[in-house]
């Protein structure tokens, strides 16, 4: 799966953005992940509640931070 299908409408993103607090965009989300997915990995206690929170809610990234761990762990 290389299609992410990034292009959501950009005002129901921003109003999500504004009415959630830690909330995270895709980009931001995936320049975060590699670092993310690695405290994780290092410290199963490692909390970082705005990937937290967009991971929860966007299945793209919580595919990709998956995928990320998958290749990381194996
Ligand atoms: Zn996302």
């Amino acid at each position: 799966m290389t299609d992410r299908n990034r292009r959501l409408p950009a005002a129901a993103l921003d109003g999500l953005l504004l009415d959630t607090n830690p909330y995270l965009s895709c980009d931001d989300c995936f320049d975060q992940l590699d670092t993310y997915v690695e405290q994780l990995l290092a410290d199963p206690s490692h909390v970082d509640l705005p990937m937290q929170v967009h991971l929860k809610a966007c299945g793209a990234c919580a595919e990709e931070a998956e995928a990320l761990m998958d290749l990381l762990t194996s």
